[in-house]
């Protein structure tokens, strides 16, 4: 045989898969999954939707997904009591592949996407991708968006998309609204797009808003939102953005045929006939971060406040060496973030008894003074 080099982009020579490390251990707080199983009589019921769709297999899906764009309209209704249509939302392969479509329709070579550091990882995925140059810049000491420095961004750089995270990743900061308003009405002056990912939003604590509720006024803010976090579908693959209905009609363009399976539609519309199951999860899940939280700042460590199932902690002189420790003792949490800390996802009541366990025999978590 002779020898092959797949003819790789030349810009994306040398580039290596993202993903964090999937590791077989006890205690897997890396990734901010709902670290609940399915209620069973909720797995039940998506086995049974399923079975009654499958002899349609045959069948291309809903290429629309109207029944599943119309549950999630409903379940927007009730989780943040805005009132929005199916037609404003738009469903695909987790909010990364929706992330990814807009993208693909409001990015492009000679345009711009502005962020705020530190954020998601994945972000520079999708610009390198899609021939968009992509520019952060810093937030705040305690992560926090300089709105002055924000709209002066917009204004010098005239990016086609801004992103916005909030709650943020890796640091669960949310945004309020009045840092919001005036960062999207530089955005709507120079006719982009300002994308807020909300993919922790049912985590928000009580009076933190969600900009769901200025979809009214502004046609330029596009909301993503996933069910792999707080709903406990991370396998299911189901995100989605909601925006102008026009704004959505421009996302149609670029979504591949048939891009949401049948398969998928059916559960993620059992699973959100189900939601209230899982409002008990959530609460639970808010209840231990808030603990936890406590916990960590009340041992001296450094707590960024957090309205997601995650935090931010440090600050460490060596976080490579407590991490490995960790993982020695079953628990895998996250390096990232900036140098010195480390992001722990909210599990069960007993694996974060497990992770203050292990953090406790950890070397290194003496604290440096802040500076
Ligand atoms: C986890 C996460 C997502 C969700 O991605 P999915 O593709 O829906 O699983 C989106 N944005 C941020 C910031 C995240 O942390």
């Amino acid at each position: 045989m002779s020898a092959f080099t797949p003819p790789l982009r030349d810009d994306l020579a040398g580039q290596v898969p993202y993903g964090a490390p999937q590791l077989d251990v006890p205690v897997r707080l890396n990734v901010n999954e709902n670290p609940f199983p399915l209620p069973p009589e909720l797995a039940a019921a998506m086995g049974q939707a399923v079975a009654a769709i499958a002899p349609e297999l045959n069948r291309y899906p809903d290429r629309e997904a109207t029944e599943l764009r119309a549950e999630l309209a409903a379940y927007l209704g009730r989780e943040s009591q805005v009132s929005v249509t199916g037609a404003q939302v738009w469903p695909a392969n987790g909010s990364n592949e929706v992330m990814h479509q807009l993208f693909l329709a409001f990015g492009g070579p000679e345009r711009t996407a502005v962020s705020f550091d530190p954020t998601y990882s994945m972000y520079p995925e999708y610009a390198r991708d899609t021939f968009t140059r992509y520019l952060t810049f810093p937030r705040t000491a305690d992560f926090r968006i300089d709105v002055r420095r924000a709209i002066l961004a917009i204004d010098e750089q005239r990016p086609s998309i801004v992103l916005l995270t909030s709650p943020n990743n890796p640091t669960g900061t949310a945004l309020p609204t009045e840092d919001l308003t005036p960062i999207l009405d530089a955005a709507l002056a120079h006719g982009a797009v300002l994308v807020v990912d909300e993919a922790y939003a049912e985590f928000r604590r009580s009076g933190t808003p969600s900009a769901l509720e200025l979809l009214d006024r502004y046609p330029n803010l596009v909301v993503t939102r996933t069910m792999s976090k707080a709903f406990g579908l991370a396998g299911a693959r189901v995100g989605y953005a909601v925006a102008d209905a026009a704004l959505v009609d421009a996302l149609r363009i670029v979504r591949l045929p048939y891009h949401l399976s049948a398969v998928t539609q059916a559960v993620a519309v059992t699973a959100l006939r189900h939601s209230e199951v899982l409002q008990q999860q959530v609460r639970t899940l808010r209840d231990e971060r808030d603990a936890l939280a406590d916990w960590l700042a009340a041992r001296g460590f450094t707590v960024a406040p957090s309205d997601a199932n995650f935090i931010l902690f440090g600050r460490f002189h060596d976080r490579d060496a407590v991490w490995q420790s960790l993982l020695d003792h079953g628990v895998l949490i996250r390096q990232t973030g900036p140098q010195g800390w480390l992001r722990v996802s909210i599990g069960t009541p007993l694996e974060n008894d497990r992770f203050r366990l292990a953090l406790e025999q950890a070397p290194g978590t003496e604290q440096e003074a802040a500076p």
